[in-house]
């Protein structure tokens, strides 16, 4: 049932409506298993080349597991006087914090702008404490970084880094103010990460393959008419048996993938050369924090901010990846329903779990089973190719 619930939120975002239309799980993505979902494509009728994925349990290299930040009115991002200081928040960003920190950076930024000081403390080193961080800098501020953990030890690290916000609230909890941060937020990221492709931050364009055994969602965010479809260049519907999935169905889109060792990395360099200090300090609550010396603080603390701010909404949502070796001849990215597959310098990654409310961190064998089994079921059955595209 938490996976249903999670899904009804990712089909409200991605598979849902512009923002608000979709509450419940579109038919493409409520199929159970996947071999009732395999439409066998005819051999040699596929227009597109692609290297299918070896999917074997001795190819797996490592099975991680993350908790995505979730609250299901979206991220918070806003400024609140606490004791004689300004606290900016920034947290909360569900499976979407790769996707939105740049945007939510400049958001935060803007709050930090308003109280005119110069000092300011960033509390958190996850991917939206290093973008809100350097974008402080570039905006001529001094800042100082605190934080818990650093690379490779934070959630962010998890991150499969699909540039597409996924399951960051609930359609129920939407406000037209998250509305408009949203779409701020999300066009703000979608340029600064084209400034960024190249290897040394780790980030490139993919095709991505959308597949399913029912027609996919025309409407929401992962379709023509919902926001972000602009930034999805190569939008097309593939024709049935002219693809080489095993679904009916498939789209192409083009996305930007950010890979979080790399990314991260680079990240952490940059804030360092440029002058932030870096300190690993664990705050057992809110006061430790306000005792700091700078009179502003943003705090990018993902998770954490429940216990040190006391936000009730944020919950965890489980998520699982299991990793495959390496394989560069892999230069595409599948979603199904309940899976992905995206390739990286560090593995293959596979993935597609999403468990509401808990906050186990172990891996759970069976979800690592489930994974396995299906991509291998997708890829054995994927078309070779007559000719190519
Ligand atoms: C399996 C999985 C796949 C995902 N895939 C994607 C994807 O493809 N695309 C995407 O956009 N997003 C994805 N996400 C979501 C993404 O990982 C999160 O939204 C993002 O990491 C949140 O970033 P953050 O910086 O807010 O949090 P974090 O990375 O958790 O960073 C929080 C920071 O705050 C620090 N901190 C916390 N508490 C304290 C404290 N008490 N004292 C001091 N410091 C503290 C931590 O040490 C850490 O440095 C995925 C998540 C998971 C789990």
């Amino acid at each position: 049932m938490t996976r249903r619930r999670a899904f009804q939120s990712l089909a409200a975002l991605g598979l849902g409506a512009p923002l608000r239309a979709a509450t419940s799980l579109p038919p493409a993505t409520q199929a159970s298993s996947v071999s009732k979902m395999m439409v066998a494509p005819k051999a040699g009728t596929s227009d597109i080349r692609l290297r299918p994925v070896t999917v074997a349990p001795e190819r797996v290299i490592r099975t991680i597991v993350g908790l995505r930040p979730f609250r299901p009115s979206g991220f918070v991002v806003r400024g609140e006087e606490m004791r004689g200081k300004t606290v900016v928040h920034n947290y909360g960003h569900g499976g979407a914090g790769i996707t939105l920190s740049w945007g939510t950076a400049h958001l935060a930024a803007l709050e930090v702008q308003k109280t005119g000081q110069k000092e300011v403390a960033v509390v958190g080193a996850g991917a939206v404490g290093m973008a809100t961080a350097r974008l402080l800098v570039e905006r001529g501020f001094r800042v100082s970084m605190y934080t818990r953990d650093l690379p490779p030890n934070t959630t962010s690290n998890i991150a499969g880094g699909q540039w597409f916000p996924f399951t960051f609230y609930d359609v129920d909890h939407l406000t037209p103010t998250f509305e408009e941060q949203f779409a701020t937020a999300l066009e703000f990221s979608y340029k600064r990460y084209q400034t960024m492709v190249g290897d040394y931050y780790g980030v490139r364009w993919l095709p991505n393959f959308q597949m399913a055994d029912a027609p996919l969602p025309t409407n929401g965010l992962l379709s023509r008419t919902g926001p972000v479809f602009r930034m999805l260049p190569q939008f097309t519907e593939l024709v049935p048996a002219r693809h080489p999935f095993p679904f009916r169905y498939a789209r192409r889109f083009d996305t930007m993938f950010i890979q979080p060792p790399i990314y991260l990395d680079a990240m952490l360099r940059e804030l360092r050369i440029s002058g932030v200090s870096v300190e690993v300090r664990d705050f057992r609550d809110a006061a430790e924090i306000l005792a700091l010396p700078e009179p502003v603080i943003v705090n990018c603390t993902g998770l954490g901010a429940k216990g040190l701010f006391g936000d009730e909404e944020l919950i965890p949502i489980k998520g699982q990846l299991t990793i495959l070796i390496p394989d560069d001849e892999v230069t595409y990215a599948t979603m199904a329903p309940e899976l992905y597959m995206f390739p990286r310098r560090d593995g293959i990654v596979l993935g597609g779990s999403h468990e509401r409310g808990v906050w186990d961190l172990a891996p759970d064998l069976a979800e690592t089973e489930r994974v396995l089994t299906q991509h291998a079921d997708i890829f054995r059955r994927m078309a070779r190719p007559a000719r190519v595209g």
